[in-house]
Parts: C-alpha cells; sequence; structure tokens
C-alpha cells in the first residue's frame, strides 16, 4: 500500500471530475451537471516521509514498489524522470534500497515492507532466490558495449534457445550482422529476443517499442503476452494502445518528476490507463493532474473540407535496393496529416523530398513551399544553453511566445549537449513549430517523449496549424498519437527495405481502415475517455469489425 499524504483541499465539484463515493452511481455526468452540487475532499500527492529509496542528499525519492504477478503482466505508467527505471533497478535486484538512509540492511528493507505485497518478492531478492531478466531501456549503449555480430551476442546472452524468440521478431536475417552497424529499431528487437531467452522468474521490459513500427509493436505484445503464461512481466511503456494491449493490471506512478515518484496501488488495465488521463486515482482519492486529458471522438473528417495550400506531384525516389512510388495529393489550410506505415518503407524519405533535402529523381517536385522540417534522428553540434539555441533560430515571435513557448522555458537553463533524448526532441519540435512556413513536417515527434509530453506536443502541433493555416505532416507509430493528431491520413504500404507505395492523403476512417487492415487489427473506443483500444485477437468485435470492414471508429 502507498500511504497518501494528509494534505486536503476542497474542489467545487464543478471543477473536478470527482465526487464522493457514496453519493456515485457512476452515472458519469458529474462532471459539470452533479445535482449535488457536491463539495468534495481530494487528496493532493504530497512528499510523504520515508522513501524506499533516496538517491544522495537532496536526490530524487521514491515511494513504494510494483508489483510482480505470476502469469500477468503489469504496466508501469507514468511521466519520465518519475523513478520508473529505479524501481525496475530495485525489483530486478540491482539496486539495492536505502529507505533514505545511511545504513538500511535488507532486514530493515523487508520489515519495512512487512505486510505488504511485495515483501516476498523482496525476501527472494535479498536471499539472491529470483532470476531476473532485463530489456534496458536504453538500447543505443549496447554497441558500446559489445562489439561483434547479432549472432554472437545472443548465442553469449541466451540461457534458452533463442531462435524460435529470434525467428518470431524478424532477428534471424540479422543474426550475420555486427551490432555497431544494425538501425535502433533493430537493435530494439535483438534487445527483446536477449531478454526472452534468459531462464528466468520475473521478465522486465522497460520501454520496448521506442524505434518499432507498429506491426513490430504488434509481434512484440504478442510474444510477451505468451511469455506471461508462464511468469511474471513488468513492462514500462509510453504507447498507450501498446500498455493497453500488452498489460493485465498497471500501476500509475505519479509526483514531481526529478524530485520524487509514487506507486499507485495495482489496478486493472483499463481503470489504471483511464485514471492516468483522468489525472485522478480513485483508490488513493488522489489528483495528481488538475486536468483530464481527453480524446475528441472527431467525426470522420472526409466531409471536411480546407482550402487547399498546395499540391505536390506524384514522384518516386529511388536508392541502390530501394525505391519509393508516392501519389501526388492536395494538402489543405490548417490541416494536420498523419503517416502511418511500416518501418524502411520511404517515409523518411518523402519528407526529405517535399523538404528539398533529397531531390526525387525527376530532379525536382517543382513548388515554392516554405518548408520546416523536424528529422527522425536530430543531431545538433550547439554549445549553448537552450534559451541561445532558441534566440538563434528564425521564427514567428508572436506564434512562438503565445503557444509554443511555455513547453521549452523549463529547459532555458539547460546545456544543449547535455539535453537527455527527451528534452531534445521537445526543443526540436518547437522549435520547428516556431519557423515561418507554409508546411511544416515532423518525423517521429513522440520518440524519447512521455504520454503526458506527446498530448501535450499534440495540442500545440494542432494549435499551431490551425492559428497558422499552415499544413503540418507527422510521421508516427503511436496510433493514440495519431488518432489525436490528425485530421487525414497518408498510408505507405509495400515491402520494407525493398518498395514503398504512398497512398494519396485520406480520411481518418479510410486511412485507418486501409492501414489496420495491413495489420491484421481492429480498434474499439473507451466509453470514457474515448482513446482508442486495440481488440484482443478472437474476440467477437474482431470478427464483427472484421466482416463490415470497419476497423477503427466503432464506438463501445
Ligand atoms: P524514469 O524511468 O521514470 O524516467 P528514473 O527512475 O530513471 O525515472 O529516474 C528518476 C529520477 O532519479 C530522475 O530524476 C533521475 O535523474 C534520478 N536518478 C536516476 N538514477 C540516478 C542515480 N544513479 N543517481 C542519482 N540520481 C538518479
Ligand atoms: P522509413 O522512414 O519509412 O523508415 P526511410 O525513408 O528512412 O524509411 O528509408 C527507406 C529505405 O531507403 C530504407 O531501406 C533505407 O535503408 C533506404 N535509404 C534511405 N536513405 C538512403 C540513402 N541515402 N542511401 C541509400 N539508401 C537509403
Ligand atoms: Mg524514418
Amino acid at each position: 500500500m502507498v500511504r497518501m499524504g494528509d494534505k486536503t483541499i476542497e474542489h467545487e465539484a464543478s471543477e473536478q471530475p470527482v465526487i464522493s463515493e457514496d453519493m456515485c452511481s457512476g452515472c458519469g455526468i458529474c462532471v459539470k451537471k452533479c445535482p449535488y452540487g457536491a463539495i468534495t475532499i481530494v487528496n493532493l500527492p504530497e512528499e510523504l516521509e520515508d522513501p524506499v529509496h533516496q538517491y544522495g542528499k537532496n536526490g530524487f525519492r521514491l515511494f513504494g514498489l510494483p508489483v510482480p504477478k505470476p502469469k500477468s503482466v503489469v504496466g508501469i505508467i507514468g511521466p519520465n524522470g518519475i523513478g520508473k527505471s529505479t524501481c525496475i533497478k530495485i525489483l530486478g535486484g540491482q539496486l539495492v534500497p536505502n529507505l533514505g538512509r545511511d545504513n538500511a540492511a535488507w532486514k530493515d528493507i523487508i520489515d519495512y515492507h512487512r505486510g505488504q505485497e511485495i515483501q516476498a518478492h523482496l525476501e527472494r531478492v535479498a536471499q539472491g532466490g529470483v532470476r531476473i531478466s532485463l530489456k534496458p531501456q536504453n538500447v543505443d549503449a549496447i554497441p558500446h558495449a559489445f562489439d561483434g555480430t547479432v549472432g554472437e551476442l545472443l548465442s553469449r546472452t541466451a540461457e534458452l534457445d533463442y531462435k524460435g524468440f529470434a525467428d518470431e521478431l524478424e532477428v534471424t536475417p540479422l543474426e550475420h550482422k555486427r551490432v555497431s552497424e544494425i538501425s535502433g529499431g533493430e537493435l530494439q528487437r535483438v534487445a527483446i529476443v536477449a531478454a526472452l531467452s534468459k531462464d528466468a522468474d520475473i521478465y522486465l521490459f522497460d520501454e520496448p517499442t521506442s524505434y518499432l513500427d507498429v506491426r513490430q509493436r504488434l509481434r512484440m505484445t504478442r510474444v510477451v503476452r505468451k511469455l506471461a503464461e508462464g511468469k511474471a512481466v513488468m513492462v514500462i511503456e509510453h504507447d498507450l494502445a501498446v500498455l493497453d494491449y500488452l498489460s493485465d493490471f498497471t500501476h500509475v506512478m505519479f509526483g514531481q518528476a526529478g524530485a520524487y515518484g509514487i506507486v499507485s496501488t495495482l489496478k486493472g488495465v483499463r481503470v489504471g490507463i483511464n485514471e492516468f488521463l483522468d489525472g485522478f486515482l480513485r483508490a488513493e482519492n488522489m489528483r495528481f493532474r488538475p486536468n483530464e486529458i481527453k480524446f475528441a471522438v472527431k467525426p470522420p473528417s472526409e466531409e471536411w473540407r480546407g482550402k487547399v495550400a498546395f499540391e505536390f506531384p506524384s514522384f518516386t525516389k529511388s536508392y541502390e535496393g530501394f525505391s519509393v512510388e508516392v501519389s501526388g495529393g492536395q494538402l489543405r489550410k490548417g490541416e494536420v496529416i498523419g503517416v502511418l506505415g511500416p518501418n524502411a518503407i520511404g517515409k523518411s524519405t518523402f519528407m526529405k523530398v517535399l523538404a528539398a533535402v533529397e531531390k526525387p529523381d525527376s530532379e525536382s517536385i517543382g513548388w515554392s513551399a516554405r518548408i520546416s522540417y523536424k528529422p527522425q534522428y536530430v543531431r545538433t553540434d550547439f554549445e549553448g544553453s537552450v534559451r541561445e539555441l532558441v534566440q538563434s533560430v528564425p521564427k514567428d515571435n508572436d506564434l512562438f511566445q503565445s503557444i509554443i513557448e511555455r513547453e521549452v522555458a523549463p529547459l532555458y537553463d539547460n546545456m544543449v549537449p547535455e539535453l537527455s533524448g527527451g528534452e531534445l526532441q521537445r526543443v526540436s519540435i518547437a522549435l520547428a513549430l516556431a519557423r515561418d512556413a507554409d508546411i511544416c513536417l515532423l518525423d517521429e515527434p513522440s520518440a524519447f517523449l512521455d504520454v503526458e509530453q506527446r498530448v501535450k506536443f499534440a495540442e500545440v502541433i494542432r494549435k499551431v496549424t490551425e492559428k497558422t493555416e499552415r499544413t503540418t505532416l507527422v510521421i508516427d507509430h503511436d496510433i493514440t498519437l495519431q488518432d489525436y493528431v490528425s485530421d487525414r491520413l497518408m498510408v505507405f504500404e509495400g515491402e520494407p527495405g525493398v518498395r514503398g507505395k504512398a497512398h494519396k492523403p485520406e480520411g481518418m476512417r479510410a486511412g485507418m481502415n486501409r492501414f489496420l487492415r495491413g495489420q491484421g487489427i481492429t480498434y474499439r473506443r473507451d466509453p470514457n475517455t474515448g482513446r482508442p483500444r486495440a481488440n484482443k485477437p478472437g474476440s467477437q468485435k474482431v470478427s464483427e469489425q472484421k466482416s463490415s470492414g470497419q476497423y477503427y471508429y466503432t464506438s463501445e
């Protein structure tokens, strides 16, 4: 159990979607219309007395621990810097918690957790009696630690036969390649196969979807779910659709990023994600965010017709061994076009041609649009502070100050070379949006961002696009984000690494149906939050939706 602070605050029911549990009949109308006009007492998170762990004297403090469950997948959801990886390290025995003291021994740690579900686990960790397999967050570090081929790495680390996992995750064709020469998505799959082929009691996956496309994310979830038929599995994940599909239970983590983090009670996966989006934890009676995150179920936007701003012609772009064929299309004023498709199908190539970073086979696409472009891999050799970087870049100052600046202002005093992946991503998206342009191109903006940052940037992208009446194109593999941000979709299909075909932009319904049909997966919507939820295979919904061709947009 996590003990909550006793600080309480009174809230008008009209401001908060909260009502005392005694009165609540679950009617769902309380947000604005509660007939009781109730004033309820809601706890706000406050730092608690005794942490499970504290880094250094004034360092980050962690309160509570998540609980691994046999034969289940437990998901952990929460912002960056809230202590998720720290929890995983403690559960895995890599980090001995110190209870915020100088001299805590295992006996103290077990006493501290006496009577709690986690006690038995900690006793086993203390005795070295639990075998843990960990897929670390940062797969980019693997090539620095291992010099050799993928096959050598897997033969060296595997305790079980890894071939089956390697086949399922399409790692087998990579076995002869050097670890230092494979892409991020390939590295991620290798790391997952390595973790799966350990002989362990508990399997921990720290952000397994980074760099993976939607199909690869689905394959990963299927393999991990199968693993959980016999083992305890824990997953940290920021892709809500994946976390939802993958997990049986969730812990929500909240607090103040970088300062302290609190682990919620264990919740069912649907409830946990919905409470996370609400910003309110029911069992704890705890509001940890003032606002809820809500997914507007947009009317299918086929009918919506903005004014055409630009037209791009059909073109092809070929490299040695790869070519992509793009059908020309219209870009309308004030719309966001989501771009979906597998890895290595030509999405980034398409953006590079629009941005005139690459030439099409025909030398030019012949248009005069002014482009702002955030590439997939953001690199900068700027050595000053974020403030200096922001000042040095040409931009629309009114737009920047009114909508964009607040997303990056907290980073102003940080030095650019010291930014984390997520921080650099936030700065890059902000600068791309702030540039005075006709078309803004964003290649994988969600990489390294947590759920709240994804949603915040999705809102900013929409606001900027509408206000400036430009067109924004967004390549991203997060289906929840694409649903949130896009007015229309552009779908890429083909044979990854060999040939790609880009369909012209189409309405959300048609685009999602085209895309999801290719993946063999259907989605419904959560009735409370409107968020898209993948149907589990074999359910009646799946066959109904597939036979009617509606892979998306159906309500619950
Ligand atoms: P998350 O996985 O939720 O992003 P982490 O558990 O990695 O968060 O980190 C939580 C906080 O603890 C961060 O503020 C981080 O800077 C800090 N932290 C992590 N590891 C260490 C360490 N070894 N020494 C000091 N501080 C650390
Ligand atoms: P996506 O963005 O869909 O993941 P890309 O457009 O980045 O795909 O790449 C498509 C294919 O083109 C990949 O097989 C990639 O290896 C290849 N490719 C991309 N850029 C080049 C280049 N400059 N030279 C040769 N091949 C390239
Ligand atoms: Mg790409």
